[in-house]
């Protein structure tokens, strides 16, 4: 029987979910990709090649159990489907919709490999589990009994979110902190909706306070409270507060005004679309609206900020990245949705500088303005690079094409380099918190235990920029790591 449902991967081709065209996408910030209907669900999953060692699995950070949910979704089992897939993945609707697929579950799946064209992994884990919000299975979380333990998470990111989960679930007392006055650290301000929309975000952060976690929000640790009342308040506490600090680019000029942070720019669109007021985009700063957009970068980051500036009404939209297309960090899916879009990518591209005296184009609310002004971008100098020798990690390192350089016109220029961590030792004064010499911060990568006794880390601050999927896995680690801790079964490293 369930061979029957199986291995369709020789007569039925790959099928994603209907993508709408670029030319109704961009008019909006919805995602960009439709739902699977029941029967194509069940076709898709039904092209799992059932394979004895699914290198899916092991590839997929919380190795979730891939081909029987895929089975069942075929035979039509979706409650017994969500309930497998829900079992390994707190989130299992924002993963499917954002993990970089490509690289992790589906990059490894096996006929793909054979030149079938993989089976659309991330698509099926997002119908099972849309469909289970929409048929009700998914459960409040109601603990069996309370317990007297009480956990601190600062960062109400996926990490935090993660571990909050299943501390509450085990009946713990959990209070997340937060500085911004909404939880979902960056699949709330960094990730836009096009990617992911903001409603399945706050359905999952509805669930968690029904369930009884406490947000502390607009509460920096380190300025609204400090860091020995937290620690004072609760016996274990988890730092989950990913990684802000933008990397800068030294180059002449760059101090005009229209040179702005990723994080600036993205975090006011995302506000924009909750209907906030933010007057740096109300006033031109933060908007691409009428104006020539150059983005410097080829990260995820940099890949979200050209597809919004295109849907502010940017005139144009480049992004520089000083390496080739197969050498850059992006999801190659995400580099086609936005060429699809109308985005140029210019590659072995670097930035040596900025012209100003540029024209303050745009929209200000709304209004059209025009004129020039000597403290504003007008332009970025860009030098031409080519790929030399790999260095020591095995990357081709670029290299200068002297006498190439020439300008590129723009009203407004996005930095997209990347993310460092802030220094919470200093910041916090926590005495004998442990970093590595990047900033992290240091921690088992099972237990996830700091330095400091009862102080755990997870996420991005802990590994460095990375996955929505990793700082879940970290969090639910964190977590179980804590629950043994008060079970009395793990004492920490340093007692
Ligand atoms: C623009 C962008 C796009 C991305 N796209 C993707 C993608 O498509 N797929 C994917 O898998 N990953 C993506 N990522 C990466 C992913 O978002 C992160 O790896 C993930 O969110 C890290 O989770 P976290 O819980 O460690 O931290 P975060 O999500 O960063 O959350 C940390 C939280 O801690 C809070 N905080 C920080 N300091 C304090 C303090 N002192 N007091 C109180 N609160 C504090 C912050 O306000 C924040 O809410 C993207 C990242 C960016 C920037
Ligand atoms: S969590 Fe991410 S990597 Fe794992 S199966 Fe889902 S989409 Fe793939």
């Amino acid at each position: 029987m369930a061979e029957e449902r199986m291995l369709k991967f020789v007569t039925v081709s790959r099928d994603m979910p209907e993508k709408r065209p670029p030319r109704l996408r961009t008019d909006d910030f919805g995602e960009i990709y439709g739902e699977f209907v029941r029967d194509k669900a069940e076709e898709q999953a039904g092209r799992c090649s059932q394979c004895g060692v699914p290198y899916c699995q092991s590839h997929c950070p919380l190795h979730n159990n891939i081909p029987d949910w895929l089975m069942l979704t075929a035979e039509g089992r979706l409650r017994e489907a969500y309930e497998l897939s829900q079992a390994t993945n707190t989130f299992p609707e924002i993963c499917g919709r954002i993990c970089p697929q490509d690289r992790l579950c589906e990059g490894n799946c096996v006929i793909e490999q054979a030149g079938h064209g993989t089976v659309t992994i991330g698509a099926v884990e997002k119908y099972i589990t849309d469909t289970a919000w929409e048929q009700g299975w998914v459960q409040p979380i109601r603990p069996a009994a309370e317990r007297d333990e009480s956990v601190g998470i600062v960062g109400a990111g996926p990490g935090g979110l993660a571990a909050a989960d299943l501390l509450r679930r085990a009946g713990v007392q959990v209070t997340v902190y937060d500085r911004h006055d909404r939880a979902g650290g960056l699949m709330t301000y960094g990730i836009p909706g096009f990617k992911l929309e903001k409603d399945v975000v706050m359905q999952r952060v509805a669930q968690l306070e029904d369930g009884g976690v406490t947000f502390r929000l607009n509460c920096e640790v380190g300025t609204d409270i400090s860091w020995d009342d937290l620690r004072g308040v609760h016996d274990a506490v988890l730092i989950a507060t990913g990684v802000y600090r933008s990397r800068e680019l030294e180059a002449p000029g760059s101090e005009a005004q229209g040179i702005v942070r990723a994080i600036d720019y993205l975090t006011a669109s995302n506000r924009k679309s909750f209907g906030d007021d933010v007057p740096e985009f109300d006033d031109g700063t933060l908007n691409a609206e009428g104006k020539r957009v150059v983005v410097i970068g080829g990260g995820d980051t940099a890949m979200d900020c050209v597809r919004t500036a295109v849907r502010q009404g940017a005139t144009s939209v480049k992004c520089l990245y000083r390496r080739d297309r197969a050498n850059m960090p992006g999801s190659q899916r995400e580099v086609a949705n936005a060429e699809e879009e109308g985005v140029e990518f210019v590659w072995l591209s670097a930035p040596a500088g900025f012209t100003a005296g540029g024209r303050q184009k745009g929209a200000v609310a709304g209004v059209a303005v025009e004129g020039t002004d000597e403290g504003r971008v007008a332009g970025v100098t860009v030098q031409k690079m080519r790929l030399g020798a790999p260095d020591a990690t095995g990357r081709q390192v670029p290299q200068l094409i002297e006498g190439s350089d020439y300008t590129e016109d723009a009203e407004l220029v996005i930095k997209a380099l990347g993310f460092e961590p802030e220094e919470l030792v200093r910041l916090w004064g926590v005495e004998g918190l442990e970093v590595t010499r990047w900033g992290t911060v240091k921690a088992d990568f099972r237990t996830h235990e700091t330095s400091l006794p009862g102080v755990y880390a997870c996420g991005d601050i802990q590994r460095g920029a990375s996955l929505v999927v990793w700082a879940i896995r970290d969090g639910r680690e964190a977590a179980e790591a804590m629950l043994a801790r008060f079970a009395g079964r793990g004492a920490i490293a340093a007692e």
